[in-house]
């Protein structure tokens, strides 16, 4: 069992208490690594959320200022950088990613309160220059009411610090629901969030548990107006369902399918190792890595080449180890999944170019695997494998890989390698993607908005536009 500094209950935290459940039951979390139990944490229900909404109800009554929430969005980043060491090693522990980039994970979760602290100013009231109707006009960025924060356990401190950042910097106060999966980074946040930051209670809950009962609630309270989601499709579309009845908002940041798109032009060194950065992170499983690989059918024998000699050197294993570059995948559903995807594709015609090794490895691991010529209906052309499958699909030309890459529901990120860049920016142009990057296969970061379109959800997180999204704009005219 788990024994950290940063985890002194393993309970909820509810009103600036920590509680367990109400009906005594816990819920396990291990380690994908060895299917090691690493803690029993309180699994709650409906009654729980119902008593977080309303300490998060009364925390509305207790509006604070512009200084103060940026004071706590500072100190919420130092936290978090102060002890990235140990919030990182539960990250490794209930994820399975590498120590070292879990602690990355950590950095990129401050960097969003502290972007939002230094930004908050663009959520101060604004006087219009004009007075129409004879009036002064006056635009207010009121706290949307109560928000519930729901999020996946692929990013268990990054997603959280997206969400959290946006509502304390409009001053709303939340009702949080982590992954059954990966609970524990979230606990040790709250942990610093009583400690460190002194968050007044009731500002910021924490309910574990199914999932069920807890949104059942979140829906069901009048005070709650927006419901903040990161995870699949498949439960957004649920979600959308279940909002209409309180007209709740809903920010819905979902799967992804993206395409990297190489042309024949491109420096083909670069695009390999900038899609061994983006494809590997979390073992492939995040919802911006490159899912269907294009390259122009004269450079993709040489390039699948050069990208199964990286892939090759990737180690597997543990990610406390030192060294260990690729980790577990996050259960045996997501083994099978990708393992359906590499027979699906070979079976339908696709190329083995590389495979590695997974065997005497006693975790949750599925071998990085390279394949090239797969084609329009695999079944990894259609669907998000998320895991280390890299498969490689040949085009000829700029229209047809226009239409290939949009060929999807998705909308979140595609990447564009080309040494023409006013090509790329034409190309970009016609990809429906929220994220669309040329010649990097870099993700989102806390400056710039981030999100999808299509089925990949709507709302944007990060920049400027993502400190708007928990607030209501009011307009005071005064005659
Ligand atoms: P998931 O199964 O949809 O779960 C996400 C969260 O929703 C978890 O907290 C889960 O709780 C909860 N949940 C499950 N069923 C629910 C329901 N019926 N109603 C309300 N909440 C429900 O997704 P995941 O497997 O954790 O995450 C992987 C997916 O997230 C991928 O599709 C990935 O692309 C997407 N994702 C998107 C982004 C983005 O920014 N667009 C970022 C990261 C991940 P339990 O764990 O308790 O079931």
């Amino acid at each position: 069992m788990i024994d950290s500094a940063l985890l002194p209950t393993l309970g909820g935290y509810i009103n600036g208490e920590w509680v367990m459940a109400d009906s005594g039951k816990t819920l396990t979390v291990t380690n994908p690594v060895d299917h090691s139990e690493l803690a029993d944490v309180a699994a709650m229900g409906q009654p729980e959320t119902e008593r977080a909404i309303a300490a998060a109800e009364q925390a509305l009554e207790r509006p604070a200022s512009l200084e103060q929430r940026r004071d706590w969005l500072n100190a919420i980043a130092d936290a978090l950088t102060q002890n990235r060491e140990e919030i990182g090693r539960l990250l490794c522990l209930e994820h399975g990613k590498p120590l070292a980039e879990a602690q990355g994970e950590v950095d990129y979760a401050a960097g969003f309160f502290r972007y939002a602290a230094n930004h908050i100013d663009v959520l101060a009231p604004r006087t219009l220059d004009e007075q129409p109707r004879d009036c002064r006009w006056t635009i207010h960025h009121r706290p949307a009411g109560v928000v519930g924060l729901i999020t996946p356990w692929n990013f268990p401190i990054g997603m959280i610090a997206k969400k959290l950042s946006s509502a304390i910097a409009a001053d709303c106060s939340s009702v949080i629901k982590p992954s059954s999966k990966t609970p524990l980074t979230m606990i040790a946040l709250f942990t610093l969030l009583e400690r460190e930051v002194k968050l007044p209670a009731g500002k910021a809950n924490l309910v574990m548990g199914s999932a069920g009962p807890i949104t059942e609630a979140l829906f069901a309270a009048p005070s709650v107006r927006v419901i903040s989601f990161t995870g699949s499709t498949e439960v957004g579309r649920e979600l959308i369902r279940q909002a209409a009845p309180g007209v709740k908002r809903l920010t819905l940041e979902l799967g992804g399918n993206a395409p990297y798109i190489i042309f024949a032009d491109a420096d083909l060194d670069r695009a390999a190792d900038q899609l061994m950065a983006n494809k590997f992170r979390g073992g492939g499983q995040t919802c911006v890595c490159a899912n269907r690989i294009f390259v122009h059918a004269d450079v993709a024998p040489v390039f699948a080449e050069k990208l199964a000699q990286r892939v090759e050197a990737l180690q597997i294993g543990d990610g406390m180890q030192p060294g260990t570059t690729l980790g577990p995948l996050i259960d045996e559903n997501a083994v099978k999944k990708v393992a359906r995807h590499v027979d699906d594709a070979i079976n339908k015609g696709a190329k083995l170019i590389y495979q590695g090794d997974a065997s005497g490895l006693a975790g949750t691991f599925h071998p990085p695997t390279v394949l090239l010529d797969v084609p329009a209906n695999a079944a990894c052309y259609r669907e998000e494998t998320f895991g280390p499958l890299v498969p490689i699909i040949t085009f000829a030309d700029e229209p047809e890989v226009v239409r290939m890459a949009n060929d999807t529901d998705f909308g979140l990120a595609c990447y564009v390698f080309t040494a023409d860049e006013a090509r790329g920016q034409k190309v970009i142009e016609r990809l429906r993607f929220g994220h669309a990057a040329l010649n990097t296969g870099s993700g989102p970061t806390p400056e710039a908005p981030f999100g999808g379109m299509k089925q990949s959800g709507y709302g944007r997180e990060g920049g400027l536009e993502g400190l708007l999204e928990f607030t209501e704009a009011q307009t005071v005219p005064v005659g």
